[in-house]
């Protein structure tokens, strides 16, 4: 069977150093670490992922100045939003939560976050950071990956690695932290050919196509390590247990693939958790810059 890579665990390591860094240092920089998530619209599985964020500061010690704007405010009353934020000497990291209500443009709005509070690490600035192997904060979900695989042992060095999706918030950060971490990276599209034959090459499988189980035994090399960053709200029958019937999946069909891959993650308890715990991971790391103190976790960032 494969091992099952337990997010959660991974994720409660990290917040346990986050508390840990936070506590010896919360003197020397008369402040705790400051983060603000600006939430635009009544989405509600945004308003889960906000509330997980925010309860996810409390656990380790970042105040939360987060902000909530109506589904009918102007682009330019969101720009002001950030540009106070930007300029408020109490927050290190500000994130707009995705997706934002149709109708919206989110480049310019991504853009007015100054990139050194930029705790997504999705600002132009800190992408071609990315691309430059330079330090900078990272796209969350991809670097949450790759804290879920170093704590997991898993090797990427010389490994034939599979993206399959290019988003600006997954796919691609994602390819080039797996690139940066010597593995050969292919990625993989909604125009991509003969899917299955380029994914069995694969040792290290990350799905992140936004397809709920599109992903399956015909997909996976015998061995290989399956990452599914998907998330989806399935309907299903209602039981006592649970009475609205809805269920959380991933990309992949997980039974299918538990006796062919060597690992993969599980969903939910898998990628969410770690994309949640590297948005703290952004915020410390940009309040030990922003209070001069020195730079102690840059062992967890790719
Ligand atoms: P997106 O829709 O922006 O991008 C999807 C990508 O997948 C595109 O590049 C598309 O070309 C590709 N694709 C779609 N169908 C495909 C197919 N049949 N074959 C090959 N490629 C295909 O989505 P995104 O923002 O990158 O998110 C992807 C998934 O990850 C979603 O389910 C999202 O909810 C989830 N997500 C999870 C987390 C987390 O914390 N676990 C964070 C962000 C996103």
């Amino acid at each position: 069977m494969a091992l099952k890579i337990d997010g959660k665990r991974t994720a409660l390591e990290i917040e346990r150093r986050l508390t840990y860094e936070i506590e010896a240092s919360i003197d020397k920089a008369s402040r705790p670490p400051g983060l603000a998530v600006i939430r635009v619209g009544d989405d509600p599985a945004s308003k889960v992922y906000v509330s997980n964020k925010e309860k996810a500061c409390k656990r380790v010690g970042i105040a939360n100045y987060g902000e909530f704007l109506a589904s009918n405010s102007s682009p330019d009353q969101i720009i002001t939003k950030i540009r106070n934020l930007n300029n408020d000497p109490r927050v290190d990291g500000i994130l707009l939560q995705l997706p934002l209500p149709k109708g919206f443009d989110e480049a310019p709005l991504l853009e007015s976050i100054s990139p050194n509070k930029d705790a997504d690490g999705l600002h132009s600035l800190n992408l071609g950071k990315l691309v430059k192997d330079e330090p900078g904060p990272r796209s969350c979900t991809p670097a949450g990956v790759m804290a879920l695989l170093a704590s997991n042992q898993i090797s990427i060095e010389g490994k034939r690695a599979v993206v399959i999706g290019r988003s600006i918030l997954v796919g691609k950060p994602m390819a080039l932290m797996l690139q940066k971490a010597n593995a050969t990276v292919t990625v993989a599209h909604r125009q991509t050919k003969n899917l299955p034959e380029l994914t069995k090459q694969a040792d290290l499988l990350v799905v992140a196509a936004g397809r709920p189980q599109i992903i399956g035994a015909e997909h996976v090399k015998p061995g290989a390590v399956v990452i599914d960053v998907g998330i989806h709200r399935l309907n299903g029958e209602p039981s006592s247990d649970n009475p609205t019937g809805k269920k959380l999946c991933g990309d992949v069909r997980y039974e299918e693939l538990a006796s062919i891959a060597s690992a993969i993650t599980p969903v939910p308890g898998g990628v969410g958790p770690m994309t949640v715990s590297m948005l703290l991971v952004n915020t410390v790391n940009q309040w030990q810059q922003h209070c001069g103190l020195s730079f102690s976790l840059k062992d967890l960032l790719p």
